[in-house]
């Protein structure tokens, strides 16, 4: 693995200051930084070949479209999908799982079916599955976590039935770090034929995924949390069922025949991919890969691992800190609160010394429901991060509580 110090210079925002202090950039979990060549590529598809993908004969429009699919090609060697036919980008995770939501929806669900999530799950992985059930009257299973914010897999079993027409589940808690058992909950789901979609909106960054492995029905994710641009993400879908599904959105591209009387749908991935795509930012997520794959899945688990475990033995020495999440399978996420503390003002002080942290819900309202808590203060942390920011943290909680004493 490269040296951090090198590591981090790939990485332009994280050398500069906040507040006169350097950056400490603990919000990872909502987006993380980019390095050079990402941001190099996009400014490359900008000012080199800039023009509208799959519609036009020139060199330009010929060079974009090129990439484009090249982007849709490393997507597919990345998360280890069958076919490139069977990768659609979209705006990002919460784009396709509203996509999946409507168009699986449209097609194959009725009255007083099921659809299960789990107690986990960030809103995006809720709300169009409600919106859904409230369209075709079907209903809402929800598998309970226990103290320590697992899912309980026995109580998972018990929900899945004939009703059950799709398990949504992510690979990881945004709030709280735990992660789970996918492979399982997909084996059990497929014994009775049910189709699972994993959120992997935070698996992807800490490099867990093989979607052939998985056996995954549908896997989504966004461009931004692995070190890519935003406004891009990815809905991986077997082939059976994107073909199966309808359009959930009618324009230019996703068309094959368009008169009055009757149009017909593109082949695939084309059909779910209507209008201009992000064509710059899906061709700055390949580069953002080819970067992670550069560094290694392997080395950044391991590194992001070192550091978790650092962070959590550092933070429990603080007296009156409560960690919410606490199995050995995480990724590198630390949700805590200080005793008799509010956790914007533990937020706001760690802000003025320069460490970004993330307090509030973080989109996971029934998490914090199910903890009778209003939110937390999470450290997410990645590769980029070190042992001497975990210091400037601790240090920063300590004169949080000092403050307040
Ligand atoms: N799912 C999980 C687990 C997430 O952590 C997030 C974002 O934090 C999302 C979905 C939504 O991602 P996006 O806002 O990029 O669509």
């Amino acid at each position: 693995m490269k040296e951090i110090s090198d590591i981090r210079k790939d990485f332009p925002i994280l050398s500069r200051k906040v507040y006169d202090k350097p950056l400490v950039y603990f919000d990872n979990g909502a987006t993380t930084q980019k390095p050079r060549c990402v941001i190099d590529t996009v400014d490359e598809v900008l000012t080199t070949y800039n023009s509208n993908i799959h519609r036009g004969i020139h060199a330009l429009s010929d060079k974009a479209s090129e990439e484009y699919e090249k982007a849709r090609e490393e997507v597919r060697a990345f998360i280890n999908a069958g076919k490139t036919e069977e990768i659609v980008f979209t705006s990002g995770t919460t784009g396709s799982i509203n996509a999946v939501a409507f168009s699986f929806g449209e097609r194959y669900i009725g009255r007083d079916d099921e659809i299960i999530v789990s107690n986990l799950e960030h809103h995006a992985n809720i709300v169009p599955w409600q919106m859904m059930c409230e369209r075709k009257n079907a209903k809402l299973r929800v598998i309970p976590i226990n103290d320590n914010g697992e899912v309980l897999f026995d109580e998972y079993l018990k929900l899945l039935s004939k009703k059950t027409k799709l398990v949504a589940i992510t690979q990881a808690s945004n709030a709280l770090g735990t992660i789970l058992p996918v492979k399982e909950i997909i084996r059990a789901a497929h014994s009775m034929n049910i189709p699972v979609l994993v959120d992997g909106a935070q698996g992807i960054q800490h490099g867990i995924v093989d979607v052939s492995d998985l056996d995954a029905d549908f896997y989504v994710f966004s461009g931004h949390k692995i070190y890519g641009p935003t406004g891009i993400g990815v809905l991986y879908g077997k082939e059976k069922w994107l073909t199966e599904m309808p359009p959930y959105q009618g324009g230019g591209d996703m068309v094959e025949n368009v008169t009055f009387e009757k149009t017909t749908y593109n082949v695939l991935p084309f059909k779910f991919e209507a209008g201009t795509m992000n064509f710059p930012a899906a061709i700055g997520l390949a580069a953002a890969l080819r970067y992670v794959t550069l560094i290694g899945r392997e080395n950044i688990r391991e590194r992001e691992n070192e550091l978790l475990q650092y962070a959590t033995s550092r933070l429990l020495q603080i007296d009156g800190l409560k960690i919410y999440g606490n199995i050995e399978d995480k990724i590198s996420i630390i949700s805590f609160l200080l005793k008799d503390i509010h956790m914007y003002d533990t937020g706001m002080i760690l802000d003025k010394l320069g460490v970004a942290v993330r307090t509030g819900t973080h989109c996971a309202q029934p998490v914090m429901d199910r903890f009778g808590i209003s939110g937390t203060v999470r450290v997410s942390m990645c590769f980029y991060n070190t042992k001497e920011e975990i210091d400037v943290l601790a240090a920063g909680i300590e004169k949080v509580k000092s403050m307040f004493a």
